[in-house]
């Protein structure tokens, strides 16, 4: 499954959040749910079409797909060049998809900062900086390897200048994610290397609860970290929300004035920044979503679930979300000839319930 990272300065709220996460008691009650190691929380990525999909096809079962979420404690100034950044950690984050960089933005004079005054820009400059420089000794490292492999011709001279373009790029003080997205590099290039800072960012800005709405606030925040998403959130508020049940914890995101919490945007943009989407199977068995990647065919989705499924796929019936909901049965949206039979070339899209026809 997907695997987010947490990083963070100490002190921001990253355990608050990630304890809210792995206790979602709103979710746990209808969702499985697991705790893998203290650090790792498994959790269901939010689809609200499960629920009624369930209903209409008369199962209690129902499988999301998930998002695993590990709180890597440990990055502070100076890390990169000891204490801190022991080897878990950078196993941790080598292991990750994505970062999420938690950073303070509240205010709370009983709560010490590590830099001694709440400063975003400057929170996020510390730690992209540890990473950047785990980043540029990982470089240092190869180099010699690679010089000598382009004198064998084990490489090109193009993925020597791709290393180096990298290296000059993290020497500026730039994210090898933030630069290909001015398109600076591309990151396939380096893909090799497994840079830390060539992972996708998100950037959760913990705020005051009564800031969640402060447009401006957030517009300055956000334009800091543009175009990496950010996010938006109070980590005292998600704890509490996690103690409601649904129907509390929905009056109270009401009261705030937010459609959907901050973990559920946070597993949302997770999904998204990695091109990631979902397609549904249904039957009386089970309701399940399965992650598969944008653009990807109807066999290569099939492969998911089975290798045999794409190995010997003939054929995928499916019908869109909305069509079989606004229908009602599955009876009904074949009589409206919306029950479509799609072949190998079929580009799979988000929502569409599947079954696959396959030889075994
Ligand atoms: P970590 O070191 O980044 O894991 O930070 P913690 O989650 O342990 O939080 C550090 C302290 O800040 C704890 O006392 C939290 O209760 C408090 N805290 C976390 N989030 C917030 C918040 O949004 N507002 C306020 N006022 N305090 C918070």
């Amino acid at each position: 499954s997907l695997t987010i990272g947490i990083v963070g300065l100490p002190n921001v709220g990253k355990s608050t959040l990630f304890n809210a996460l792995t206790r979602n008691n709103v979710l746990a009650e209808n969702y499985p749910f697991a705790t893998i190691e203290p650090n790792t929380g498994i959790v269901p990525l939010p689809d609200k079409r499960l629920q009624p999909l369930a209903e209409l096809v008369h199962t209690q079962k129902i499988i999301p797909a998930t998002v695993t979420f590990v709180d890597i404690a440990g990055i502070v100034k100076g890390a990169s060049e000891g204490e801190g950044l022991g080897n878990k950690f950078l196993a941790n984050i080598r292991e990750a998809d994505a970062i999420c960089e938690v950073v303070r933005a509240f205010e709370d004079d009983d709560i010490v900062h590590v830099n001694g005054k709440v400063d975003p820009s400057e929170d996020i400059e510390t730690i992209d900086t540890e990473l950047i420089l785990a980043d540029l000794q990982t470089i240092e490292t190869a180099l010699p390897r690679l010089e000598k492999d382009l004198r064998g011709r084990k490489i090109t001279p193009a993925y020597l200048d791709a290393v180096k373009t990298a290296q000059s790029i993290l020497e500026s003080g730039e994210t090898i994610d933030h630069a290909a997205n001015a398109k600076k590099i591309d990151k396939a290039d380096v893909y090799d290397l497994h840079l830390l800072t060539a992972k996708p960012f998100i950037y959760v800005f913990n705020v005051d609860d009564d800031e969640l709405q402060n447009d401006e606030l957030k517009q300055r925040l956000s334009s800091s970290v543009a175009p990496a998403p950010s996010i938006f959130l109070n980590a005292q508020f998600e704890a509490d929300l996690t103690e409601l049940d649904e129907a509390d914890a929905k009056e109270m995101l009401e009261d705030a004035g937010l459609s959907e919490s901050g973990l559920d945007q946070l597993a949302r943009v997770g999904f998204d920044i990695l091109g990631l989407q979902t397609f549904l199977t249904a039957g009386e068995k089970e309701v399940r979503a399965w992650q598969i990647h944008q653009g990807w065919t109807a066999p290569q989705a099939a492969g998911v679930i089975h290798t045999d499924f794409e190995k010997g796929f003939i054929k995928a019936e499916i019908v869109s979300y909305d069509d079989l909901l606004a229908a009602g049965s599955y009876a009904k949206v074949k009589e409206e000839g919306k029950l479509r039979l799609e072949g190998k070339e079929y580009v799979m899209q988000d929502g569409d319930i599947v079954e696959f026809r396959f030889n075994v």
